[in-house]
Parts: structure tokens; sequence; C-alpha cells
């Protein structure tokens, strides 16, 4: 499938639930969200038959997102689903850990090749403070999916004056471990904007304080530039959608938890997928006009802030 700029788009970032069982303040405002009316989600069955379509159009790569993906009852029948489609070359889920100790045999049996597990502090007290739950089971979590043979990568989300202290921990999981370390600079996102205006760190502040050596990537349309230590067994990444653009190697279109398809992750512009779903019309057609209106780039560096929260989104 091609945008209207010829970017090839064929990766599908599927929202399965706004709800969540953490409150990260850069996520979820502390009052909590609106919740979606239950009807208003899309079924296991909705998700699956659009996934379907999607691959056949061309997309072959899924990531599951949320809210917390794995709140969602019966998540494990759709990656079942979904794992059987070949199609199908990469399915991912992106998770905050804390039920993936119990669920990751089966998600690895299923067909998941990888978790992305976001990690904002190795400290109890602050990661309960920053929105997380018990950080004990999400390190469990994670271990649990380096037994297993699960490609592991953890989102830090960069935070001014909570976890910069911490980096060089984070830094030095990578010794240790084969896994990706990711540092995300804070996006001002829909009702938790002004916390990460506050909060916001440049991710080069890091790059240049730990002289760190950029080594190549091996998939280009990720936006993380990479680094390696020496000896290392992973790598240590930087996403930083605020200081730079990645738009012209986008290759993603993400579908919301009540279905609307979502051109780009900075655009307020949603298209309603779900209406022509149940009334039993034609996807295809909806899937092209996303496509048709995917913009060039966004313009969050210019000050723009969108209205949905993250958790809607998916990340
Ligand atoms: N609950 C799962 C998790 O936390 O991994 C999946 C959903 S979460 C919305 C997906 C990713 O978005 C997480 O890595 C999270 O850290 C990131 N995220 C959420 N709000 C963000 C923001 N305002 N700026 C940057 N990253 C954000
Ligand atoms: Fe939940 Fe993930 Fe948002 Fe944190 S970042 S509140 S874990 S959806």
């Amino acid at each position: 499938m091609k945008d209207s700029f010829d970017r090839t788009i064929d990766y599908l970032r599927i929202s399965v639930t706004d709800l969540c069982n953490f409150r990260c303040k850069y996520c979820m405002p502390d009052e909590g969200i609106q919740k979606i009316d239950k009807d208003q989600i899309l079924s296991l069955e909705e998700i699956y038959y659009i996934a379907h379509i999607f691959i056949e159009e061309g997309v072959r790569k899924i990531r599951l997102s949320g809210g917390e993906p794995l709140v969602r009852p019966g998540l494990l029948h759709l990656v079942k689903s979904l794992g059987k489609i070949t199609k199908l070359k990469d399915l991912a889920m992106t998770t905050n850990g804390s039920l993936l100790k119990e669920n990751a045999r089966s998600l690895r049996a299923f067909g998941l090749k990888r978790v992305n597990i976001s990690l904002d502090s190795l400290k109890a007290e602050k990661f309960r403070k920053i929105g997380g739950g018990d950080l004990k089971k999400v390190l469990e979590g994670i271990e649990e999916s380096l037994d297993l043979g699960l490609g592991v990568k953890i989102n830090t989300v960069l935070l001014k004056g909570v976890n910069d202290d911490e980096v060089v921990d984070f830094i030095n999981l990578t010794k240790k471990y084969p896994i990706d370390v990711r540092f995300i600079e804070v996006m001002p996102i829909g009702p938790t904007a002004n916390y990460a205006k506050d909060k916001f760190l440049r991710a080069e502040e890091i790059i240049s304080s730990y002289g760190l050596k950029e080594v190549s990537k091996d998939d280009k349309s990720s936006p993380a530039r990479l680094f390696k230590l020496d000896k290392a067994l992973g790598r240590v990444g930087f996403i930083e959608p605020m200081t730079h653009k990645f738009c012209g190697d986008c290759n993603r279109v993400r579908l919301t938890s009540d279905g609307f398809l979502k051109p780009c992750l900075h655009s307020d512009r949603l298209i309603d997928l779900k209406t022509p779903l149940r009334k039993g019309h034609d996807i295809r057609p909806v899937i092209k006009e996303a496509l048709e209106v995917k913009p060039f780039d966004h313009k969050l560096l210019e000050g723009k802030i969108i209205k949905s929260s993250m958790n809607r989104i998916g990340g």
C-alpha cells in the first residue's frame, strides 16, 4: 500500500483498549479519562477482521498496544489468530509489563515475536509515583520474556528532574542483557500536555554527556537513533520526536480501540472505519481514504498539540 506521498505503508498499530491499570503522568490525567462506551469498542473479531484486510492489502507488521493491551480480556485469542497468518512477518506488542510474566509464555507460543516494555524508573517508589504499579512485577515480566526468547526493548520516557538521574543505570542494562533501551522525548499530547512541557528533556543532552557511539540502524523506518557501549549485549536508542521529524520514512497507520483509523499520530484527523464495518460495507475504500489523507508531516515541532490522549492512540 502506498500513501499519496509514495510512502509504503506496511505497519499497523492497533490500540486494543483505551483502559489501563497504570496512570503514567505523561499519558493519562490524574482525574482519569472519559471511558468509551463498551459497545463502541471494537470486538476482538472486528479487530481480527480489520487486521486481516490490512494484511491482504500489504501490511506485514502489526503492533498491539493500548491502554494496556494485556488488560483486554481475550487478547491471547487475538494473538493466536493473528499469529497464524503467514503473510504477517512481525507481530509485536507494547506493554507496561505488569501482566507479562504470566502471559509471556502463551504470547510467545501464539506467535508474538517482540515486546516493547515501558519502564521509566528502576526505583520502586519512584516508579509508582510516575504512575506505574509494582516495579518488581515488570522486572519479572522482562526476565521471563528474555528467558523465552522474545525480542525485548525497553522504552523509557525521559522526564527532567524525575528520571534523568537514572539514565546511566538504564544504559548499563545493555551491558548485562541483549536488549535495546530506548529513551523517548516526552511529547505534549492531549490532556497531559502541560506535564510533558514541564518535564521535557532533550535526548541530545544525554547523547553528548555520555559520549555514546552511534551504530547503523537495521530498520530504516524505526525512528530510533542507535548507540552501543563497548562489549555491550544490547543497544541504547533515542527517539526524538520533539527535535527531529521522521515523517519521510513513516510506514504506519493506527487503529484506535473504538474503530477509527488515525493516519498520523500528531493529527486529530480520524477516519471512521467502524460504522462502515458494522453496516457490512467493504472497508477497503475507507483504508484507501486514510492513506490518501495521511499528511506529509506533522506540526508537533511548530507547537501543535493534538486533543486525544495517548492511551486512546496506543503510542
Ligand atoms: N500501556 C502500554 C505501555 O505503556 O507500554 C502501551 C500503551 S502506551 C500509550 C505506549 C507508549 O507510549 C509507551 O511506551 C509510553 O511510554 C508512550 N507514551 C505515552 N505517552 C507519551 C508521551 N506523552 N510522550 C512520549 N511517549 C509517551
Ligand atoms: Fe497506561 Fe501505557 Fe499510558 Fe502508562 S503509558 S498510563 S501504562 S497506557
